[in-house]
């Protein structure tokens, strides 16, 4: 991942000499707006990087060095949101987790990623079936859990998602389940009906992390809908999925600088495996090359 932008960030920084002036430090900047804007990274956010990058070089004394430093520095700044990195655990368990997103976003899919994640770490975990707007959605989680031999709590026939998570937690609490994943409805667009179903099913489940799973695909679309959830329901992490197809990158630059709230993991495929921790700075580094 991240390939493209990671390419044209290298031919921009190759480009750079400095003869410490500040003409070459313009120059510099010019050529790494060019290679963010084309990756699709917001432009607002673009603006506020080379701000930060142009004060830092010339506090520092303007030369390559400082440049790459002030970039690095800004750069892993604009990536990191406050709150949590990857995966965490509360302090007793079981740590419930709301999987929320629209439809096709691959939330199903990503639920089932998480919990294989989990499940290879050592845990114990329980995916419950609480999307029951789609019908097929609890029958795609009930195989994907079979396929990762994970345990898959749904009730037949019911329809209310509330009632479904009550009845999970109370087990997950019995059975001593490390993890909970619910994985609730998705619409096509963002409804109030969707909106007011995720309430009830958030106060039920009094979850320690609210995901939103979110599909790279869509560009700016993907942060536009992550903050009206965020707005609505209040998420703690966003996982930005398929982005093994997105060539541009951008939207995973921007997204946490742009809602305020962290990248947890990427999806990068179809298949359970493809799921990896967002770390900033590891990020910075691989775009730095
Ligand atoms: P949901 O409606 O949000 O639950 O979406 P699904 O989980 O059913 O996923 C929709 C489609 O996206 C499926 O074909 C998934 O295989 C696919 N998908 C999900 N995540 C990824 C990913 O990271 N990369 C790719 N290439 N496809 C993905």
């Amino acid at each position: 991942m991240f390939e493209t932008l990671s390419n044209s960030f290298s031919s921009a920084l190759k480009k750079i000499r400095f003869k410490d002036d500040e003409k070459a430090l313009k120059k510099a900047l010019a050529e790494l707006k060019k290679s963010l804007l084309k990756a699709d990274v917001h432009h607002k956010v673009v603006k506020e990087l080379l701000q930060r990058v142009e004060l830092d070089t010339k506090a520092a004394g303007i030369g390559r060095d400082s440049f790459l430093k002030a970039l690095q520095k800004n750069l892993t700044q604009i990536l990191t949101a406050p709150g949590k990195q990857g995966f965490v655990y509360a302090s007793k368990p079981p740590t419930v987790v709301l999987m929320t997103g629209l439809q096709g976003s691959g939330k199903t899919t990503t639920t089932g990623k998480l919990a294989n994640y989990l499940k290879l770490r050592g845990k114990k975990v329980l995916v419950v079936a609480a999307d029951l707007q789609r019908l097929a959605a609890v029958e795609q989680l009930r195989q994907i859990a079979q396929q990762i031999d994970v345990d898959f709590f749904g009730e037949e026939d019911e329809k209310d998602p509330v009632k479904v998570v009550n009845d999970a937690l109370k087990l997950a609490r019995e059975k001593l389940y490390d993890v909970v994943l619910i994985d609730t409805a998705g619409r096509l667009a963002i409804d109030e009906a969707l909106m007011e179903e995720l309430k009830r099913v958030k106060e039920a489940a009094n979850p320690d992390e609210v995901f939103y799973v979110a599909d790279s695909l869509t560009g700016q679309d993907a942060v536009r809908s992550a903050a009206k959830f965020n707005e609505d329901i209040g998420i703690t992490g966003v996982i930005l999925t398929k982005y093994d197809g997105d060539s541009k990158g951008g939207v995973a630059i921007s997204l946490a600088h742009q809602i305020g709230v962290p990248l947890r993991f990427i999806g990068t495929g179809e298949k359970m495996p493809d799921l990896e921790v967002f770390i900033p700075e590891r990020i910075t580094n691989r775009l730095m090359g």
